[in-house]
């Protein structure tokens, strides 16, 4: 999130809820907080760890709900293509996604020539692109580094 500040972030996700007539609960509002806080495109089950403890009441099921509703609305995006369980993104500005598949980060990365690519024809015909990313899949940094120390772990 280099682009926009927390406080912007806020300003955002209070002006989409009110946009699409959702009420602002303090609850809501902690679950967004916490995704802006998160580097790592959490989980539900992630996210759901971090709220409860200030909302010691709430559900997986609130959690996983309002990420979904989140997302529906426009104010979060759910990862592409990485399976079970969903993994959440709180930056809706264009950057481009590495998948660690060995640990299953994903990082986010900035890169113009990425951001220039032209939709080919034959889709833009047929299609009508809201969004456009690039994902490239493999090993990270730290897993390439593990697995020259042989496998013993
Ligand atoms: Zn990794
Ligand atoms: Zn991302």
């Amino acid at each position: 999130m280099q682009s926009k500040t927390s406080n912007d972030l806020l300003k955002f996700f209070i002006d989409t809820c009110k946009q699409q007539n959702l009420k602002v609960t303090p609850q809501r509002m902690a679950i967004y907080k916490e995704l802006i806080k998160s580097k790592n495109h959490p989980s539900a089950e992630a996210m759901f760890q971090k709220v409860r403890r200030q909302f010691h009441n709430i559900s997986f099921d609130t959690v996983n709900r309002t990420l979904f509703t989140f997302s529906e609305i426009g104010l979060i995006d759910i990862v592409e293509g990485h399976g079970r369980p969903r993994r959440f993104d709180p930056d809706m500005n264009m950057h481009h996604h590495f998948h660690c598949i060995k640990c299953g980060n994903i990082t986010d990365f900035r890169n113009d020539a990425y951001d220039n690519l032209e939709i080919p024809e034959n889709i833009k015909q047929k299609f009508m692109v809201i969004r456009k990313r690039v994902v490239l899949k493999g090993s990270c940094d730290k897993c390439s580094k593990r697995s020259e120390f042989s496998n013993a772990s």
